[in-house]
């Protein structure tokens, strides 16, 4: 990495976005925790944002894309590098049905929110699993975000990437490969957009399941307070959650940082907590539920940072 201040300066030639230098990691993150941020960028469009990755490779700073932080920790001593938000390239298009299906083609910023209103107000169902999920398209797809039984792989038909290596291409999703939470990519690949396939459906019924399904969310989740969704990747055998609830940890509490009462699998800021009191408790539970039950559990989240 170069060691001097002056790229930053040189990377706002290249982006006539937003750039925040030394911006608090806090005011982004689902969890509300994190340090300060070199340089968090905002590329207008694929353009900029493929000059913007070009000067930070030439240039060895390190950098990784981001999308809502719904998944994401920034560590207390901050990210040394740029993030690239894809927050202001958020097109969404609907392309020609084939075969019965209807391709909306989403640029990563767009919300799944957005995506699931879109696909509603339209009448296309294979959306409704993801009522709720609060990431972005580009974040969904990285981590392949699932609930009720389906993943985002099984709605994506491409994806336009850059590869830092490999420049701009077009993927199809056979060609890629999607486990559970994740999509095999080099963290340093940005996806710019994906096209999603759907069946014509009967808005009223769709409307219906997306309903429900946020009813059921707000039911389960301790969505009252921050937090990040669920910590650990749930054991092939058994929900992460009640692997913690077993070892008696609901409830425990590092600071501000606590395992949720309500979900296991969910750790909550109750105000104040700071990067490292959430990071110290996901070990904690880490540590105890190994002792307890033998399950080795693996962070869904993603740590970044210093
Ligand atoms: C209340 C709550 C409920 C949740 N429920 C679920 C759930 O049911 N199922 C589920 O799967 N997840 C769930 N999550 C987690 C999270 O919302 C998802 O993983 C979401 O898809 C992450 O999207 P994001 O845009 O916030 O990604 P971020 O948190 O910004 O980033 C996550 C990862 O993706 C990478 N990334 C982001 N954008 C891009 C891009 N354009 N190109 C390449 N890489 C990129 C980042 O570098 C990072 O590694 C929940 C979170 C919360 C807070």
């Amino acid at each position: 990495m170069r060691r001097d201040e002056t790229w930053r300066r040189e990377l706002q030639t290249k982006v006539s976005g937003e750039i925040r230098f030394d911006e608090p990691a806090d005011r982004h993150t689902s969890m509300g925790v994190g340090g300060k941020i070199d340089a968090l960028v905002f590329p207008k469009n694929p353009e900029e944002l493929l000059e913007a990755v070009a000067f930070l490779k030439a240039n060895h700073i390190p950098f990784l894309p981001v999308g809502n932080w719904t998944n994401l920790i920034v560590t207390s001593g901050g990210y040394r590098g740029a993030l690239i938000s894809l927050a202001a390239i958020c097109a969404i298009e609907e392309k020609k049905d084939s075969n019965g299906t209807v391709c909306l083609e989403a640029e990563s910023g767009v919300s799944l929110a957005e995506l699931v209103a879109q696909t509603e107000r339209r009448g296309l169902s294979g959306m409704e699993f993801c009522a709720g999920i609060p990431g972005s398209v580009g974040g969904a797809i990285r981590m392949n975000a699932g609930a009720y039984g389906r993943e985002i792989k099984d709605v994506c038909v491409s994806l336009r990437l850059l590869d830092p290596v490999e420049g701009l291409r077009t993927v199809t999703r056979e060609s890629l490969i999607f486990t559970y939470r994740n999509l095999d990519l080099p963290a340093e690949t940005v996806i710019i957009g994906a096209v999603f396939g759907f069946k014509r459906g009967e808005r009223e019924k769709i409307a219906g399941r997306v309903r429900e399904i946020i009813s059921l969310r707000r039911e389960k989740h301790p969505l009252e307070f921050r937090n990040a969704g669920s910590i650990f990747k749930n054991p092939r055998e058994i929900p992460a959650g009640r692997l913690i609830e077993t070892a008696g940890l609901k409830g425990i509490r590092i600071g501000d940082a606590q395992v949720s009462e309500k979900h296991g699998n969910f750790i909550i800021n109750r105000g104040a907590a700071s990067a490292g009191e959430i990071l110290d408790l996901i070990d904690l539970v880490r540590k105890r539920v190994f002792e307890t039950t033998g399950y080795a559990l693996e962070t869904e989240v993603k740590i970044i940072g210093e």
